[in-house]
């Protein structure tokens, strides 16, 4: 049964029976997305016959929870089923003044970064459009955020390189920020890529799209194409000329994370690098020390290491340093790859 999820209006209008009146697609968008319906029977303002036939032909598309983990910082860390029996992650964490989503926008990834778990993976699939508003759907409702949802933040830095899934996440994001849809602002969403240099001219020409953020994680061109091998086809120096190249909104920065790995990207010779590399960009840093995981070959530095990288920055640019969330889960920043054994869901 073809999923209700990830259609826009002109889609949903396409699958009515011939003869509905354009109003009906209009209702049926609003309740899937606006008053988040959980069923057929809760669209209450569709004609009985026009939900019956809906329903004998389409699913609405929510996904299933398969299993939920809760770190003792907050943070939760969600399995969600898709139709075809794959499941993909995404991670819930409570701050005081927001509250963040952090969803996938693939089943595992084909970036092939060393220090990233969802690297092991390798990509199973790309996620729909409904998928990926799907998480957000549910771990909003899981949380109980829509009682103020100016509180909620989007973060596509789950599993996956979203901008090798680029019409899915665009039409995500139209579903997400669409005022008729879920009704979140555009400025509180933020997509992340380990640099896909075509996707980022594509994705600066789209009205509606997240922030910016991308994964910088080296200081020069051979350092990073061992890390993150995609630099081989996209020359770090070309991403920093996209970088230079992107057309920011006025209220917009663009974001650079550094993840941080003992003896090989953290010495203050490597955060110079890192200035002159983001000189006259208009941007922030947001460091990582790694989170390890097994197989992983780098450790974490230590955090003299860490806070004398974050002063040299400091100097010219905003520099935050991120804290791991949910570490004890297996919900932090590149540790996303089902490691279900060793936890006791909840
Ligand atoms: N594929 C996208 C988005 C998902 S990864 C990307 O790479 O940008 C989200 C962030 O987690 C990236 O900035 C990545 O560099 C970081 N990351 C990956 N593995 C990590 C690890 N083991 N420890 C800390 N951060 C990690
Ligand atoms: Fe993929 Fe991002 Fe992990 Fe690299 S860091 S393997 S791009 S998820």
């Amino acid at each position: 049964m073809q999923p209700l999820l990830g259609l826009e209006a002109g889609d949903l209008q396409a699958l009515l029976p011939p003869g509905e009146p354009p109003f009906r697609a209009r209702q049926l968008y609003e309740a899937l997305y606006h008053q988040r319906a959980a069923s057929f029977d809760q669209i209450s303002n569709l004609p009985l016959p026009l939900r019956n036939h809906l329903a004998a032909h389409h699913s609405i598309g929510h996904l299933a929870p398969v299993s939920r983990f809760q770190s003792t910082d907050g943070t939760r860390r969600y399995l969600l089923g898709l139709a075809d029996s794959k499941s993909v992650e995404a991670v819930f964490m409570p701050e005081d003044a927001r509250d963040t989503l952090c969803i996938s926008t693939q089943v595992g990834c084909p970036v092939d970064c060393k220090f990233c778990l969802t690297a092991l993976m390798g990509l199973e699939r790309n996620l729909t459009a409904g998928e990926i508003v799907g998480q957000v759907l549910y771990l909003a409702q899981d949380n109980g955020l829509w009682s103020d949802r100016k509180r909620i933040n989007i973060v596509m830095m789950g599993q996956g390189e979203p901008l090798l899934n680029l019409d899915a996440v665009l039409k995500a994001t139209r579903l997400l920020c669409d005022p008729k849809g879920l009704d979140i602002s555009q400025r509180r969403i933020t997509v992340s890529t380990s640099g896909i240099i075509p996707r980022i001219a594509e994705l600066a020409q789209a009205p509606v799209r997240p922030r910016l953020a991308i994964s910088l994680n080296a200081s020069n061109e051979e350092q990073r194409r061992e890390l993150m091998p995609i630099t081989r086809k996209y020359h770090l120096s070309d991403l920093m000329e996209a970088c230079r190249a992107y057309p920011l909104r006025p209220w917009e920065k663009l974001t650079f994370e550094y993840v941080l790995l003992r003896d090989f990207n953290d010495t203050d010779q490597d955060a110079r690098r890192v200035v002159r590399l983001l000189a006259n960009l208009n941007c922030k840093v947001n460091l990582i020390a790694l989170n390890p995981g097994p197989g992983i070959p780098f450790e974490t530095p230590g955090p003299d290491r860490v806070a004398s990288f974050q002063a040299i920055l400091r100097r010219s640019l905003p520099c935050f340093l991120r804290r791991p969330r949910g570490l004890d889960i297996y919900a932090a920043c590149g540790q996303l790859k089902r490691m279900d054994s060793t936890l006791v869901s909840l």
